[in-house]
């Protein structure tokens, strides 16, 4: 049986579907297609992660509807403290300084997922196939069709691989990446504590690697929270990950200091492996490559998901613009533009998050120096911190239409 769409959305993680809601939501018609199904992908146990979402995919995510049901879970980030170890220097951003705005806010995984299921069962424009996988892609003719492992076909004028970091698509289409795994992994939980964290989100450079607390809202009975990611080495994480109960808690107590009080995890416990990954193109044939298929980043400055909300409202608003003149969504033109107008912004933050992992997870006594020299330099200039704010923000560069809160 051959069904077709307008775009065919293989993927349904977080990008894949704030893709499809926002083009399902302009009236084109869509097919998401994801291997798991939405419980599964809800469920507690799959995705223990937060995101810090910034004030530019907050635009994003108002521009297609998502950001209401969100809002009310969503814990501002007023301040950023990043520090260096034990260094009494250290850099601090505060919202005031750039407007009335949060720097971000963080935002449970499993609550983004759970309404963006729900935005796309509102939308008849929109055929959610899942469980479904995709096994197989031809796409160099005038329609592009994907093949299901049930022997289902999906055709479309474009493919977009919102799969992942492993994508199928990238590599049915051919394209290659370049990258490499760190020597890190991502340890991550919720860590209750005794004292409010005041909406700052602390980001410590240890030896090891970046300790991350991350500002929660408050559980229903008034216990304080923080999402902890917390990079270890390869050889340390597998012993930090089988430590229970007080003798974890010690360790969470160590790297966050006294500030919020006693501490204790919450859980649940997950952990990630870390990698940077780069598309060589992210374009093919009737093909566009979004978010994590494209391109996966270390999350030290929990930027990843970030630049894929870049890449979707770039590329909706491309194909809403092409669908209303009844042109081909697949359109080579199209396509090239998409790639090229992503492809820096995606390249220059690759490149500073791993730089910045590289200059700050080591005890290199001269480099050590120089780090603290820098941040405190950052941090008695004014203008150099308002840079940067609004660089992390995503309130700043080349933005599309959503991304300035414009609608399409
Ligand atoms: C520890 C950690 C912390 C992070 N923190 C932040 C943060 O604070 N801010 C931020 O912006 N980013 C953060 N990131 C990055 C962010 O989590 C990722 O960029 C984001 O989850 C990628 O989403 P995605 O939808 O592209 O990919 P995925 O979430 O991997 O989704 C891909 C989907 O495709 C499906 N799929 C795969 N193959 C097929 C197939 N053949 N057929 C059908 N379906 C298929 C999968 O089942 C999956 O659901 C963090 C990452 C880590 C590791």
């Amino acid at each position: 049986m051959m069904e077709r769409y307008d775009v065919t959305v293989v993927g349904g993680g977080i990008a894949g579907t704030t893709l499809a809601a926002i083009l399902g939501g302009a009236g084109l018609k869509v097919a998401l297609i994801e291997r798991l199904a939405p419980s599964a992908l809800e469920a507690p146990g799959y995705d223990g992660r937060t995101t810090a979402i910034t004030f530019g995919s907050r635009r994003v995510l108002e521009g297609a509807g998502l950001w209401a049901p969100l809002a009310g879970h969503a814990c501002p980030i007023a301040d950023i403290r990043v520090a260096d170890s034990a260094s009494p220097l250290f850099l601090h951003f505060d919202s005031r300084e750039v407007g009335d705005d949060p720097l971000g806010s963080i935002v449970e995984n499993k609550l983004i997922r759970r309404a963006l299921h729900a935005r796309i069962a509102e939308l008849d424009s929109v055929t959610q196939i899942a469980p479904a996988t995709v096994s197989a892609l031809e796409s160099a003719g005038a329609v592009a069709q994907v093949t299901l492992a049930d022997g289902r076909v999906v055709s479309s004028d474009l493919v977009v691989g919102a799969d992942g970091r492993d994508s199928f698509i990238r590599q049915a289409a051919g394209i290659e990446t370049v990258g490499w795994t760190y020597k890190q992994q991502a340890i991550v939980t919720i860590m209750g504590h005794e004292r409010p964290h005041g909406n700052v989100a602390v980001e410590n450079f240890l030896p090891a690697g970046p300790f991350a607390s991350l500002p929660m809202i408050d559980t229903a009975d008034g216990v304080h929270r923080s999402s902890i990611v917390w990079t270890e080495t390869l050889e340390n994480a597998p012993l930090y990950l089988k430590l229970t109960g007080d003798a974890f808690d010690a360790e969470l107590q160590r790297r966050t200091g006294d500030w919020m009080g006693r501490v204790w995890e919450i859980g649940p416990r997950f952990s990630y492996p870390l990698q940077l990954r780069h598309a060589k193109r992210y374009v093919a044939p009737r093909v566009a490559l979004i978010a994590d298929a494209a391109h996966v980043i270390h999350p030290i400055a929990g930027q990843g998901l970030n630049l894929g909300m870049r890449d979707i409202a770039l590329l909706a608003e491309l194909l809403i613009g092409r669908r209303r003149a009844g042109l081909d969504l697949g359109d080579p033109m199209l396509l090239a533009r998409y790639e090229r107008e992503r492809r820096v912004d995606n390249i220059a933050f690759s490149a500073t998050t791993d730089i910045l992992d590289r200059l700050f997870s080591n005890d290199i006594a001269p480099i050590r120096l120089a780090r603290r020299a820098g941040l405190g330099a950052v941090n008695r200039v004014p203008p150099l911190r308002r840079f940067f704010m609004r660089r992390a923000m995503g309130a700043a560069g080349a933005l599309s239409r959503l991304g300035r809160g414009e609608a399409i």
